[in-house]
C-alpha cells in the first residue's frame, strides 16, 4: 500500500508508514523518562508538514485557525498524542509478541470512526486516488490517515515486519523492517553501536574478572 497525504500528494516517511513515524514522535519512547517532540498544536502541524502529510497552504491555514482558537487546539493536540500513545502501545505489543490492550485499539477505531466518513476517492490526471475532505476549521483531520495507516498495517500482510529497537536504554523506535531475512534490531547507527560499545566493555570487564 502506498501511503499519501490529505490532498493525494505522495508522503515522506522515515519507516515508511505514517503511523509508525508518528508514533516515533516520542524520543526514548520505551524509557522512564521519555522525550516529547509534540510539545504545542504547532509542533503536531509542523510534524505534519514534515512528512507532507499536510501541504504548505492547509498547513498555513491550520495554524491561523488554532490562533484563532487556542483552547481548540489544545485539544486537539491532547487528542494528537492519545492516538498517538494508544498506536504506539499497539505496535510495540505486536513487535513483542503480545496481544495489544483492547482500550488501545478502541481508541485507534475511534479515530478511524471519527475520519471514514470524510474520506473520498478522486480522479487525478489519468488515475484515482483516496484523499480526505476535510471540514473547514477542523483541526483534527491529520488526525485520520494516522488511524487508516495503523489498520492497513495491522491488517497487512507484512505486520511481522513491525520491530522495537532493541536498545536497553529505552530507544523505543518503531520500524518496519525491510530487510531480506527480517534481521534489523535497531533504529538506526545509533543505538546499533551503543550496543555494540557495551558489549565490548562488559568482555573487558569479564576478562578483567577471570584474571
Ligand atoms: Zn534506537
Amino acid at each position: 500500500m502506498h501511503e499519501r497525504g490529505m490532498q493525494g500528494q505522495p508522503l515522506q516517511l522515515e519507516e515508511g508508514w505514517l503511523c509508525l513515524d508518528f508514533a516515533n514522535t516520542v524520543s526514548w519512547h520505551a524509557s522512564a523518562r521519555p522525550q516529547e517532540k509534540l510539545n504545542t498544536y504547532a509542533d503536531l502541524v509542523a510534524w505534519a508538514r514534515s512528512v507532507r502529510l499536510v501541504e504548505d497552504k492547509a498547513a498555513d491555514r491550520l495554524l491561523t485557525e488554532a490562533a484563532q482558537r487556542p483552547e481548540e487546539a489544545q485539544a486537539a493536540l491532547h487528542a494528537a498524542r492519545a492516538l498517538r500513545e494508544a498506536i504506539y502501545r499497539v505496535f510495540a505489543a505486536v513487535a513483542a509478541g503480545a496481544d495489544p490492550a483492547p482500550a488501545d485499539l478502541d481508541t485507534v477505531n475511534e479515530a478511524l470512526a471519527r475520519g471514514m466518513v470524510y474520506l473520498r476517492v478522486a480522479r487525478a490526471g489519468d488515475e484515482f486516488r483516496w484523499w480526505w475532505d476535510v471540514p473547514r476549521g477542523s483541526l483534527t483531520g491529520m488526525l485520520w490517515p494516522v488511524a487508516r495507516s495503523a489498520a492497513e498495517l495491522l491488517t497487512s500482510d507484512d505486520l511481522s515486519r513491525v520491530g522495537q529497537c532493541a536498545d536497553e536504554d529505552g530507544c523505543g523506535w518503531l520500524f518496519f523492517d525491510v530487510s531480506k531475512n527480517h534481521s534489523r534490531r535497531w533504529c538506526g547507527p545509533g543505538c546499533a553501536n551503543r550496543a555494540k560499545a557495551r558489549r565490548f566493555y562488559a568482555r573487558i570487564k569479564q576478562a578483567g574478572e577471570d584474571q
